[in-house]
């Protein structure tokens, strides 16, 4: 394609995605498809020859299209919006159509110095303090574009990481860093995004994920509870993730309070996840929401979800940028250059070494809506949010379920997870509208997110009168199955009870004793067998719906779960990653006197406290750590 056809394809492009857009409720939100679908309409290999354009935007149209979820759709309110406006577009084919890689400031000084002033203006129009900005006199923070939330969090816990390993090396130096990181404990909450516990599997360390309050809010007592008690256990807090606005219910955990309670651990790392509700804080009114960001080492949000920003484009900003920058850098020779000093290579940022023209598309974005415009469009969507929250309050077979804050609302059909199960699924199933579901304090909820850009009252009327329809279908069906299992029960009974009277007639003679007849059967007990299993010295199992523990570890190694954690008074369940069982260590392996067969666990600590003890007699320095720990691995062993 040479430049001519490029700008007639360009032009009809453009065109293309306005009727697209234009057009978007003709279509279906969700695709009817099966998985494999695509396989069967696309030839299997490349084609060998080129292929004329016209053809190739058919088969878009075609093939493509039909297996599209489109999330800019008026009635698409899953999960949380997906950023999406003409000036972001044009800023990202821009930045293709430069096509830099701007891994560092040397390699396009454009692309770096525009990330570091877009960041600021953001974070400033935020609110986030001073300290975050990078062109602040006497800062030592910074922003940075990240791909995603999830990246935000690994490259923050991985920084965390490395600072806590090094004060631990500084004050420990003959203990192998593997037995320090073996040590190292992150904390967040039960509603923190998934992608905590992602990044502490490939941090490898143990996540300890905390029980929130009745309003899904993680509290300061509960995470200095869970520190000091890890503590106690020779375990060393590093990090603790903390959300603003969760995926689940858009909750907001008390900042203030985890911030100050963490005044009482210095070194541990505060990240604050606020990668939707984040950019609502641009409106002055919400800004109470960022309430104790003081303490934070971090925050990120997420542009390309809730200001109008295509994906990808996550913002992160750090306190201090040289505690980033020291768990990420690496520098060889062919990536160094004169300026290293005096500019900032992103590339040290993250983990990516190349990177996109990013900040383009989102300086578009703040050009050509203004902050006002993006404060306008936060509002429009809370408003819609708080309309839809009255219409459900409106009706009394239906509650709700969180805080509507900012643009979620969540809501369910009084009654079983079951029904509102089956209301969601037919609800889906027509393709007339999408969302998803959640669980909120262990119970099922459905999420409803004001998502498109010009989204109006009459999209969300229209919504919630879909709801209502598949309600009173389901709730009618519902009522009449259930009044035909009634009958069904009351029919089989009936021939039952005159089966077994037959029986018991001819069987028994006591059944003419009426004092007998009248005593009835006896009820059978509906308690299920206990799900916990115990074998020998293996660890117990319980399914997590049957725990009753307020919190559990999240643990990198499933060899570890036959370490003696119950011996050393833990009573905290550890959790098979991958899979929706927890584990506690059983007892029976001290009442079989297992202190003396050592874990793999035990066994490293054993070699690593014999070969620290023979080095600390040589060395003058005796570590507080290396005292105890040698006593209780003594204690173990004894
Ligand atoms: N954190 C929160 C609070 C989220 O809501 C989400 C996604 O919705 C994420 C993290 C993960 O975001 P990403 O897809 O950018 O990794």
């Amino acid at each position: 394609m040479d430049s001519t056809e490029f700008r007639k394809r360009g032009m009809e492009m453009v065109e293309y995605i306005c009727n697209y857009l234009e057009t978007l409720n003709e279509r279906r939100v969700t695709p009817s498809v099966e998985p494999g679908y695509l396989r069967h309409l696309l030839p299997t290999e490349a084609p060998q020859e080129p292929e004329d354009w016209d053809q190739i935007m058919r088969d878009v149209e075609d093939k493509i299209m039909p297996g599209v979820t489109h999330w800019q759709h008026p009635r698409f309110h899953a999960y949380f919006p997906a950023g999406n406006s003409f000036p972001s577009i044009l800023g990202d084919m821009l930045g293709d159509g430069i096509g830099c890689i701007g891994f560092s400031w040397a390699a396009s000084p454009a692309c770096t110095e525009l990330e570091t002033i877009v960041l600021d203006w953001l974070g400033k129009a935020i609110g986030l303090p001073d300290h975050f900005l990078a062109l602040k006199e006497g800062s030592t923070g910074g922003g940075v574009i990240q791909t995603s939330a999830s990246e935000c969090v690994l490259v923050t816990m991985l920084a965390a990481r490395a600072q806590a390993l090094k004060r631990l090396k500084a004050q420990h130096p003959f203990v192998e860093e593997g037995h320090l990181l073996s040590k190292l404990m992150a904390y967040c909450s039960k509603e923190a995004h998934s992608c905590v516990e992602k990044a502490a599997m490939i941090c490898f360390v143990k996540l300890r994920i905390l029980e929130p309050d009745d309003d899904a809010s993680l509290r300061g007592q509960t995470i200095y509870e869970a520190m000091e008690e890890d503590e106690l256990q020779g375990l060393v807090p590093f990090f603790v993730s903390t959300t603003l606005g969760t995926t689940g219910s858009c909750a907001f955990d008390n900042l203030p309070e985890i911030g100050k309670q963490l005044q009482r651990f210095p070194g541990v790392w505060l990240h604050v996840d606020a990668a939707y509700a984040g950019n609502s804080f641009i409106c002055p009114e919400l800004k109470p929401l960022l309430k104790g960001i003081e303490y934070a080492d971090s925050f990120n949000t997420n542009p390309n979800k809730w200001l109008l920003t295509n994906f990808d484009c996550s913002t992160l900003w750090v306190r201090d940028r040289i505690r980033l920058t020291s768990a990420l850098v690496v520098d060889p020779l062919y990536l160094k250059h004169g300026y290293s000093d005096a500019a900032i290579d992103y590339r040290h940022w993250g983990v990516p070494l190349s990177r996109r023209f990013r900040s383009l598309k989102l300086w578009f974005v703040l050009r050509s809506y203004g902050i006002s415009g993006l404060q306008h469009y936060i509002r429009h969507h809370i408003k819609l949010a708080k309309r839809f929250e009255e219409l459900v309050l409106k009706d009394k077979r239906f509650e709700i379920c969180n805080q509507v804050k900012l643009g979620l609302v969540c809501f369910r059909l009084k009654g079983s997870d079951k029904l509102n199960e089956k209301l969601l699924s037919i609800i889906n199933e027509s393709g007339k509208l999408h969302m998803v579901p959640a669980s909120v304090g262990d119970r099922y909820i459905i999420r409803f997110c004001a998502v498109a850009q010009n989204a109006t009252a009459e999209d969300i009327d229209y919504a919630w009168d879909i709801i209502v329809d598949f309600a009173n279908e389901l709730l009618e069906k519902e009522q009449h199955d259930e009044l035909s299992e009634i009958m069904n029960r009351k029919k089989q009974d009936t021939l039952a009870q005159k089966r077994s009277f037959f029986v018991r007639m001819v069987s028994d003679p006591k059944i003419y004793n009426p004092a007998i007849n009248k005593a009835g059967t006896p009820k059978l007990s509906m308690e299920l067998p206990s799900p916990v299993v115990s074998r020998g010295s293996a660890p117990i199992i319980r399914t997590q719906s049957s725990v009753d523990h307020n919190s559990w570890i999240s643990w990198p190694l499933a060899f570890l779960f036959n370490s003696n954690n119950e011996e050393k008074g833990s009573n905290v369940s550890l959790r098979f990653r991958h899979l929706d069982t927890n584990v506690r260590p059983s007892s029976s392996r001290r009442n079989s006197g297992a202190g003396s067969s050592p874990s793999p666990e035990n066994e490293l600590d054993y070699v690593n406290v014999q070969q620290q003890q023979q080095m600390e007699q040589r060395s003058p320095r005796r570590s507080p750590m290396a005292v105890r720990k040698a006593s209780s691995t003594r204690d173990n062993l004894n």
